[in-house]
């Protein structure tokens, strides 16, 4: 299907390790784009925040799912009426939610929502995460595989952290973040792989708004070949 004839959705695929900015710049991309940004971290976090609520362990999370009333609405997270948006950023969701990510039947059963997240929107989307261009949306148009060093990604989660009022220090973050990755890349499901044709971006001493107009040059090429 020719992307001239504009029938099928666009999907960007932002995938990379832990605190690279794919937040905010999968976020400001979209916006410049005119796309959907969908956050598929925070899905993982949101059932892990049933898990969590539910008094279930990590190999039952999938045992949550059946019941999981998760919704986004301006860019914020539901469970059913209630705001979590906050609560699944807390240090003790982040350190459950790669245990909950990693099992297999949590994974296969939120495959289908993320599609249909990604195609939800006629224009399109930009979606964040770990298996986008590799599993979730192998053919995705664009994929970008973002990254930055261990210490650049821990000085920005630090100052994320404390701009929530969560003080911790910059050896414990970073160790966390580099835990975290170990983690989700050595899984036996959907690692974190860089996918073959994903362009990589290293936002390593960049600022938000050279990185947002890179990979917004990437996204115009790729889509203006495609047409
Ligand atoms: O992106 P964020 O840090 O919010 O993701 C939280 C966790 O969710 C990741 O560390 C990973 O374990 C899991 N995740 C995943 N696949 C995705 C997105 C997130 O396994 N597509």
């Amino acid at each position: 299907m020719s992307r001239k004839q504009g029938v099928r959705p666009v999907v960007v695929a932002i995938d990379g390790p832990a605190g690279a900015g794919k937040s905010t710049i999968s976020a400001l991309v979209a916006e410049r784009m005119g796309l959907v940004r969908v956050d598929t971290g925070a899905i993982y976090r949101a059932l892990t925040l049933a898990v969590i609520e539910e008094g279930r362990t990590d190999d039952e999370a999938a045992a949550c799912l059946g019941a999981l009333d998760l919704r986004f609405e301006g860019g914020r997270c539901f469970l059913g009426t209630r705001d979590v948006s906050d609560e699944i950023r807390t240090p003790e969701v982040t350190a459950r939610v790669s245990s909950v990510a990693a099992q297999p039947a949590v994974r296969a059963g939120l495959l289908s929502a993320q599609r249909q997240l990604g195609r939800a929107h006629g224009r399109g989307a930009v979606l964040e995460g770990r298996d986008i261009g590799t599993v979730v949306f192998p053919d995705a148009d664009v994929k970008i595989f973002l990254t930055a060093s261990a210490e650049a990604r821990a000085e920005r989660r630090l100052k994320e952290l404390a701009s929530r009022g969560v003080q911790s220090s910059f050896e414990a973050v970073r160790a966390a973040l580099i835990e975290r990755d170990r983690f989700d890349s050595e899984r036996d499901v959907a690692p974190l792989v860089q996918a073959p044709d994903a362009i990589c971006v290293d936002t390593t001493g960049k600022d938000i708004a050279q990185v947002v107009e890179e990979i917004s040059v990437i996204v115009r090429d790729r889509l203006a070949a495609l047409q």
